[in-house]
């Protein structure tokens, strides 16, 4: 079949199901992934052939969105900080909110002393992509990372490697910590925050096909993990150490009073939707 009939037949198979545009998008990135074609290229080419394996993994990929499962999912990668990160139903897709708060250390890092052999640790770090984006970015800095998911750090195991990234992964319940082994210079964390009253806003992809662990807390308890976090940083971090969240932004001002309540100094920031998204806490 030549690459615009498939094209075509891919677009009317999503009809009804996702914008035009949005499946356009899909397109793209398949092609991209299963036939190595750039946008441009497609275009260029359109009676190009596409063999009839090719056309499988594509008819399996409609299938899967049908579904409405992450195209993330269904290529089983994506990009965060300019940099390639393998995802499967495990982990959390990266969102650019998160890639905002890693932007966020490392500006503040860069503005110290960027030759700081710091000591970092992610909490709940699912794919790893805080970690390993910073390990990568902050060479001199020691990375360590925690997940409760023994699954999804095999992921971000990989992601590590994929990466060149030297991170140290640990498999752990923050809930259950009774404090924490080593003193950092910073925590981060992008933990679960989304209330369950929260679930009518939120997408069919998101809803049936990402994690629960790494997404959901109960709405008469939704800063459990910010609580916990804060409580056991206020025993590791070193002094002017830095705690990093990122935040439910409903919930912006709740989460800060707690972080203050610990005797953190905190600054909240927005994100590029212009929602409260990121928090940060110094120590003292
Ligand atoms: N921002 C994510 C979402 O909207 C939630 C991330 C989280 O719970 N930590 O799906």
């Amino acid at each position: 079949m030549k690459i615009s009939h498939l094209k075509i037949k891919f677009l009317k198979a999503l009809e009804g199901e996702y914008p035009p545009e949005e499946a356009g998008s899909f397109f793209n990135l398949l092609a991209e992934a299963y036939l190595k074609k750039t946008r441009l290229e497609i275009a260029l080419e359109p009676n190009a052939p596409v063999n009839d394996k090719k056309l499988s993994l594509f008819d399996a990929a409609v299938e899967r969105l049908m579904n409405h499962e992450p195209i993330q999912y269904i290529i089983g990668e994506t990009e965060f900080f300019g940099l390639k990160f393998r995802v499967n139903e495990n982990v959390l897709i990266p969102r650019p909110e998160t890639e905002e708060l890693v932007q966020w250390i490392l500006e503040d890092v860069r503005r110290n002393d960027a030759s700081a052999k710091l000591k970092i640790l992610d909490i709940g770090t699912g794919s790893g992509c805080i970690a390993v984006s910073l390990a990568k970015l902050l060479p001199q800095a020691t990375v360590s990372a925690m997940d409760i998911s023994a699954k999804a750090l095999e992921v971000a195991k990989e992601n590590a490697t994929l990466n060149a990234a030297e991170v140290n992964f640990i498999e752990a319940d923050i809930l259950q910590q009774e404090k924490l082994e080593e003193k950092y210079d910073i925590i981060v964390s992008n933990p679960p925050y989304v209330r369950e009253i929260e679930k009518k806003e939120m997408q069919r992809n998101v809803l049936e096909h990402e994690p629960a662990t790494a997404l959901y807390v109960k709405d008469l308890d939704p800063l459990i993990f910010y609580n916990k976090i804060t409580k056991l940083a206020t025993g590791t971090l070193n002094p002017g150490g830095c705690l990093y969240f990122e935040i439910n932004q409903y919930l912006a001002e709740d989460t800060r009073e707690l972080v203050e309540g610990f005797g953190f100094t905190t600054t909240l920031k927005k994100d590029i939707f212009g929602n409260h998204r990121m928090l940060k806490g110094i120590w003292k």
